[in-house]
């Protein structure tokens, strides 16, 4: 696993090459965000130690298998004194429900673990505060770190080669756009995250960008927006 402390609240976790996720410092310890795909509960945990810090609790931008994929190993090897939180409407669908038309595309592996949390937009996790950004996912969410305007865009946007929006097929990371469940939705959050004015953009797949507005208006520009 890739450890790149990106300031002194963030540190972006990457595994395989292309999965992310975050560790966000706050006073008790850490916020994780995003999980990464199974078996890599050692090396998150691993990880927060080597910063310093314990982690507190384990919140995900969405309920695909590559964002909650150690979300069980992590319950279990850290114990219910850590919370998982996950966005509501793709918390009810691991639970089995039914809350949206017709097949959902992308991985939707088994999750044991029943969040402690369901997130709903405008909640505070810590620092981070949850914005709404259906569209990848039904409930897919992102958090702004309300000190400094770092914004976790989750599988909103990717950052390999150019930013893009997950609505359109983009050749250096197709499987964002097939596994995007309502296209439309996804570019209209998209447009909310962008105008939320973030300092620096972090996603679930590819490098941070900093300062990035321009680089969204031009993903939007080209997502068809
Ligand atoms: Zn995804």
């Amino acid at each position: 696993m890739k450890i790149r402390t990106l300031n002194p609240n963030l540190i972006q976790l990457t595994r395989l090459g292309f999965v992310n996720a975050y560790l966000v410092r706050e006073d008790d310890g850490f916020t994780l965000v995003d999980t990464t795909t199974s078996g890599a509960g050692d090396d998150l945990i691993g990880a927060a130690r080597g910063a310093g810090a314990e982690i507190r609790r384990v919140a995900v931008t969405h309920g695909h298998g590559d964002h909650v994929g150690s979300v069980d190993e992590l319950k279990h090897k850290l114990g219910d004194s850590v919370p998982v939180l996950m966005p509501e409407l793709d918390a009810r669908i691991h639970a089995g429900e039914k809350v949206v038309e017709g097949k959902l595309p992308g991985s939707w592996p088994k999750v044991q673990t029943r969040p402690d949390v369901r997130l709903q937009p405008g909640d505070r996790v810590g620092s981070l505060e949850v914005i709404s950004s259906p569209g990848h996912t039904p409930g897919h969410v992102s958090f702004l770190d309300t000190r400094d305007r770092t914004l976790i865009v989750g599988d909103t946007y990717t950052s390999f080669g150019n930013v893009a929006v997950s609505n359109h097929f983009y050749l250096r990371f197709p499987l964002a756009a097939m596994a995007t469940w309502d296209k439309a939705k996804d570019l209209e959050s998209a447009r909310a995250l962008r105008a939320l004015d973030p300092a620096l953009m972090v996603v679930g797949h590819g490098p941070a960008v900093a300062a990035p507005g321009a680089a969204m208006d031009r993903a939007i520009a080209r997502a068809g927006g």
